[in-house]
């Protein structure tokens, strides 16, 4: 669907709550405080009654548009856009596609960001990577990385990826590449019958005990492969992120920043998906979607 067909699709309030209504209830609307079927609508309002607990309630219930007064026409439009913009829309761009405050296009982002944070279990090939935003997102040697970890220096964030051939990328915002740190996350986010592809780096050696195997790409030897095994992906992506946090967010707080990925991750996720828009609505009415995208 492209932003035209969007906007004629739902030319008003009305058709947007159609909509939410149709993919949230499929005409069985349900109280979403008691699950109780018996409800009857207040026409005006585009809100409902149960008469189980008493309570009224609209569509908008526990979902992004929640308590917003802003038409729905724009939140779809926003969520059009944000999902459009592989390597992120600035909330001042928004603010301005939007006709709103940039405080409300900040709000609006930060509530679409919500929905695109997910978790996932990666199983199979797995490339490991850290890439560091900051001043500079230049990857430093394997040397200085190790010394660095050594003094506890850091004057960028580090951001571990880990990506499954063929599934998913993971990314967390980290303090610090050392190993107390990384090895708990692979222990989450990994299945032990996985094989890891990494560089020299020395907090990934006891991935060749802990999983079905562990190859490195020794960089310094110009070693980028081996066999079907490569961390080329992941490196792909750290050069978009690379591109879209000096292009488009010029300054992010590290408090953020976990957000931030949590966007850029989905998006790479979901990059085949053909309709990210109505992924993206039917993630924000909680609705369960397959996760193998
Ligand atoms: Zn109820």
């Amino acid at each position: 669907m492209d932003l035209l067909k969007l906007i004629k699709k739902f030319p008003n309030q009305k058709s947007c709550i159609q909509y939410l209504e149709e993919k949230r209830w499929d005409n069985r609307v349900k109280c979403p405080t008691c699950f109780s079927d018996e409800v009857i609508r207040v026409e005006k309002e585009n809100r409902y009654k149960c008469y189980s607990c008493k309570r009224s309630f609209s569509v908008l219930k526990g979902t992004i548009f929640e308590n917003t007064k802003l038409p729905l026409q724009k939140w779809f439009i926003a969520i059009y856009l944000v999902m459009d913009a592989k390597k992120g829309i600035s909330s001042l761009q928004l603010s301005r596609h939007l006709k709103v405050n940039k405080d409300t296009a900040l709000l609006i982002q930060r509530r679409i960001r919500t929905v695109m944070k997910e978790s996932h279990i990666l199983k199979g090939i797995i490339e490991i990577d850290e890439a560091y935003v900051g001043a500079n997102l230049d990857k430093k040697s394997t040397r200085i990385r190790s010394k660095s970890m050594q003094h506890g220096i850091t004057n960028r964030t580090p951001i571990l990826g880990m990506y499954q051939r063929e599934g998913k990328l993971v990314l967390k915002v980290i303090n610090k590449t050392w190993a107390e740190e990384i090895r708990p996350i692979m222990d989450m986010s990994i299945n032990p019958n996985s094989v890891i592809v990494s560089d020299g780096l020395s907090v990934y050696r006891h991935a060749k005990d802990k999983y079905t195997d562990h190859v490195v790409m020794n960089h310094k030897k110009q070693k980028y492969n081996e066999g079907i095994y490569n961390t080329s992906t992941i490196e792909g992506f750290w050069a978009m992120l690379k591109r879209s946090v000096i292009g488009t967010y010029h300054h992010i707080s590290v408090k953020h920043l976990q957000e931030y990925i949590d966007e850029l991750s989905f998006k790479f996720n979901y990059r085949k998906s053909r309709n990210a828009f109505n992924l993206l609505i039917e993630k924000s009415l909680n609705l369960q979607i397959p996760t193998d995208g």
